[in-house]
């Protein structure tokens, strides 16, 4: 997101220069630079010791399709916090370890999300109410519950790595039609 007004005065930017970046928007009033804004959000994968992944319903998908836990960061916490709390907030799971696994740019919202596969005893899962239903489903089971791949999908980027990083046999990973791409594009505008 490239800013045109000031986010503190709401006057409207003028080009300034920041050094290597070259042209910055600018706001004369309280004399800043405004970089392009965008959020940080984590990914999160949980499995448990029987080779288990938790997905849940969210109100962003199609009742059909489940996804890991996402969430937006919030000042002041690391990456991996944030993935824990936000484990710990949809599914009441506390993690035993959590895994880095890369950062996804993702354009339609000027994402960047932290991929994470976190580790949990299999547990009951107690949901928040941003959740509509969540459950534990054997990693084989995965890519059918979930959007078909598609380029630069975060989502499967991290599966494949789970998969890999537990020697587990890879499950058929659907992939997403042109079509398919195009509706996803469209319905993100
Ligand atoms: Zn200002």
């Amino acid at each position: 997101m490239r800013y045109r007004y000031c986010p503190e005065c709401g006057t409207k930017l003028v080009p300034g220069v920041a050094g290597d970046d070259g042209e910055v928007p600018y706001c004369t009033q309280c004399e800043k630079l405004w970089f392009d804004g965008f959020s940080d959000c984590v990914l999160v994968l949980v499995c448990n010791e029987e080779d288990e992944v938790a997905l849940s319903s969210q109100w962003y998908l199609p009742k059909d399709l489940k996804s890991f836990t996402t969430g937006f960061m919030k000042p002041g916490e690391t990456a991996e916090e944030a993935a824990a709390r936000e484990v710990k907030e949809e599914l009441g799971l506390d993690l035993r370890s959590v895994e880095y696994a890369g950062t996804y740019w993702f354009d339609y919202n000027s994402q960047l999300m932290h991929g994470f596969i976190g580790v949990a005893e299999k547990a009951p899962l107690v949901l928040s109410t941003e959740i509509q239903s969540a459950s534990w489903v054997p990693a084989a089971d995965v890519p059918k519950a979930m959007l078909p791949d598609f380029p630069g999908n975060a989502a499967m980027t991290v599966f494949r790595q789970y998969i890999e990083s537990r020697s587990l046999p890879m499950p058929e990973i659907p992939q997403m039609t042109k079509e398919q791409q195009e509706m996803m594009l469209r319905s993100m505008e």
